[in-house]
């Protein structure tokens, strides 16, 4: 159930429980596919005549697929329905401080093609290669339609503008990037912050089970983010910039952060925080050799050594006390965790589990999994952001 917004509605119209029960039918067929009218039928509650017309007419405009006889010890053969997945292509992007993935997906997120490039210093010389890449996948595949490119930033959007107007790592001046890659390529962009787009990635593409309505994400990397799914929808708040734990301070004497605020949650749990650890462990034992990303820590884990296993651990607690205060808050089905730090999940997670069990009152039931996305969930969550336009259904009418 949703409150009306008096301020942006849309009447329903008499196609509008046919558009619905169509959006429902197309559902069931890509969750339960191969699928019988018979079964669509049950599953769905509508009558023959209704589940008759609805794939008639998804058959005509190309989303459903006729397959395969079906087997039945007596009576008529069903003929099974499936999702043509090749129907539309989407663009995804993945935007990061170092590297920079492209990509072209079907409706099934499968990747026909994959690029990964260095990120360029400037937006500019970005959108000439995006829009050049673009322009050749379209021609590749030319039997496919093309709308939409979702694309992954680490950074903040500005609702309304669709502007980066918070990405601190990536070294790009203020730039309207929708507007740039629009005009490159003719198709629409959608722009997303890497933990929604993660959080939509585990959504839309995560082995979960269907009933997951209430997912959250937490993003470990240089900073922490987290991308909530509430209610089967994605939480923006009124300026887009719902989610940043990362920056809620835990400890006001804690050490100063890039947002200006001093000991945020990702001073204390994300990468950076455990190579800080580990640093000052070595030189405050007044031994040598630092190193210099949470890569070569994980190394040095795998190694057996025992400073990189402390700084590790000491992470795991400090995540274990933000997602305890998660799983509190929201009370979700599901949590999960993306980032380099799950490739130590059997020493992480007995850590992490135990705060959480400790601190969570509650005894809210929570799934805590690692996410096990390939390729990496920000690349899958910008075709996901295009994705839920086909099979999600407006609100609010
Ligand atoms: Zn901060």
């Amino acid at each position: 159930m949703y409150k009306i917004d008096l301020n942006n509605f849309q009447v329903a119209t008499s196609e509008t429980a046919r558009d619905i029960n169509s959006r429902i039918i197309l559902n069931l067929v890509r969750e339960r596919q191969p699928i019988s009218r018979a079964d669509l039928m049950r599953d769905s509650g509508l009558q023959r005549s209704s589940v008759s017309v609805i794939t008639k007419q998804l058959i005509k405009d190309r989303w459903l697929l006729e397959g395969t006889t079906g087997k039945l010890p007596r009576g008529r053969r069903p003929t099974f329905l499936h999702l043509n997945e090749n129907r539309a292509g989407i663009f995804g992007i993945n935007i990061q401080p170092c590297v920079t993935e492209l990509a072209l997906a079907n409706l099934s997120g499968h990747f026909l093609v994959r690029e990964t490039i260095p990120t360029p210093a400037d937006a500019t010389t970005f959108v000439g290669h995006a829009g050049r890449c673009i322009r050749d996948w379209m021609t590749k595949y030319p039997r496919m339609s093309y709308e939409d490119i979702g694309v992954s930033v680490p950074g903040r959007i500005n609702l309304l503008s669709q502007k980066l107007i918070f990405a601190p790592n990536l070294g790009w001046h203020a730039t309207d990037l929708k507007k740039q890659l629009e005009n490159a390529t003719g198709l629409t962009v959608n722009m997303e912050n890497a933990a929604n787009a993660c959080a939509l990635s585990e959504f839309w593409f995560g082995k979960h089970m269907e009933n997951v309505r209430n997912l959250v994400v937490v993003t470990v990397s240089e900073g922490i983010g987290v991308g909530m799914i509430l209610n089967n929808q994605l939480i923006r708040g009124s300026s887009g910039l719902a989610g940043e734990f990362g920056h809620v301070t835990i400890n006001e004497k804690g050490p100063l952060c890039s947002c200006g605020n001093y000991g945020c949650w990702e001073m204390y749990a994300s990468n950076t925080a455990a190579v800080r650890y580990y640093n000052d462990a070595k030189s405050g034992g007044g031994r040598k050799g630092s190193v210099k990303n949470f890569g070569d820590l994980l190394q040095l884990v795998d190694q057996g050594d025992k400073l990189a296993l402390e700084a590790l651990k000491h992470i795991a607690e400090y995540l274990g006390a933000g997602i305890a205060m998660l799983v509190t808050g929201f009370a979700p089905d599901v949590i999960a965790i993306v980032g380099d730090v799950t490739a130590q999940w059997n020493k992480v997670n007995p850590i992490m589990a135990e705060i959480i069990r400790n601190r969570v009152s509650t005894h809210a039931a929570v799934k805590i999994v690692p996410s096990v996305s390939q390729p990496p969930p920000r690349l899958k969550g910008s075709i996901a952001l295009i994705l839920q336009k086909y099979f999600t259904v407006p609100i609010g009418i």
